[in-house]
């Protein structure tokens, strides 16, 4: 059970935005969305195909205000396309977006970097990383109104060797690095980029990865904190970006790991 206490305020209240990355009630994308919700903002939601349309659908009704929820395969333009122009009709304007999507092929996820297909490569980097450059795009118009927020979900191995996440380091990497262009691109219309590092978290995606529980441990460690992050940890630092409390920060990385980070050995 969780030890994070529930914070609640009128501090989003009126604002709307968009999760895209919701599978199940352990996705990091759902314990955003109950943070930005507690704080009073009205959220849509995409799901990518029929099989996860009732799992977004029964966590989404939970929630006190209307949540409009869109199919959206990230790699298909029509999809982002047809997600826009729905939310245009029923919110009219944006103040947010999270961007909680990675995937990458299970045999790319175990083994070496060395063996990583060109197929695995270009899957992994659509998903992971061109998609927050393709969703900004298409939310542009609908965020420069009041100037809105975006946040994207990364993780260490961006940076530094974690065994076994291979492609999906590469992936990240690039997504970081969209992060800070996309935030250059974007600041004149006061639309600030910004990524949030979470250390593992238990979810569909990460059990995906080789030795995942080798991760957990090996964090839970070596963190200054001496255990494993919570997912309403994670959530709350990305509704402090996705607020106006972070109204001067833009193209940053925010690290929530326990300081896993600042560790050498
Ligand atoms: P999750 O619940 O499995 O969420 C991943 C989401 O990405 C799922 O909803 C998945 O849908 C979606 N997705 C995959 N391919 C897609 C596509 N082509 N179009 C649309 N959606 C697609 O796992 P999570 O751990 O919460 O992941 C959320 C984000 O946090 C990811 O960016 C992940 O890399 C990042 N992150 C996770 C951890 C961790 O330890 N869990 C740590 C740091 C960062 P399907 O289920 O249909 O594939």
């Amino acid at each position: 059970m969780s030890e994070t206490p529930v914070f609640t305020s009128d501090l989003l209240k009126g604002k709307k935005g968009i999760i895209f990355g919701v599978a199940n009630k352990r996705s990091i994308a759902w314990g955003i969305a109950q943070a930005l919700a507690n704080h009073g903002a009205q959220l849509a939601f995409t799901y990518q195909g029929d099989r996860l349309k009732e799992s977004v659908q029964d966590l989404a009704s939970t929630l006190t205000q209307p949540s409009p929820l869109y199919p959206c395969d990230v790699t298909k333009d029509d999809d982002i396309k047809n997600v826009f122009e729905q939310l245009g009709r029923e919110f009219g304007s944006l103040q947010f977006l999270v961007h909680c999507v990675a995937y990458a092929k299970k045999e790319d996820l175990a083994g070496k970097t060395l063996d990583t297909s060109r197929d695995g490569f270009h899957l992994a980097q659509d998903v992971s990383a061109y998609s927050l450059i393709a969703l900004a795009k298409a939310a542009e118009p609908f965020l420069e109104k009041e100037g809105g927020s975006i946040v994207a979900l990364t993780y260490l191995g961006s940076e530094k060797v974690i065994p076994h996440y291979n492609v999906m380091g590469l992936a990240k990497a690039s997504l970081e690095s969209s992060i800070r262009y996309l935030a250059s691109d974007l600041g004149k219309k006061n639309i600030r980029v910004n990524g949030v590092s979470a250390g593992p978290v238990n979810t569909l995606a990460a059990r995906g990865i080789s030795g995942f529980t080798t991760m957990l441990e090996n964090h839970r460690n070596r963190a200054p904190l001496g255990r494993n992050v919570e997912i309403e940890e994670v959530a709350n630092t990305a509704l402090f970006l996705l607020s106006p409390l972070s109204s001067g920060i833009t193209g940053e990385i925010l690290y929530v790991d326990c300081g896993y980070r600042i560790m050498g050995a």
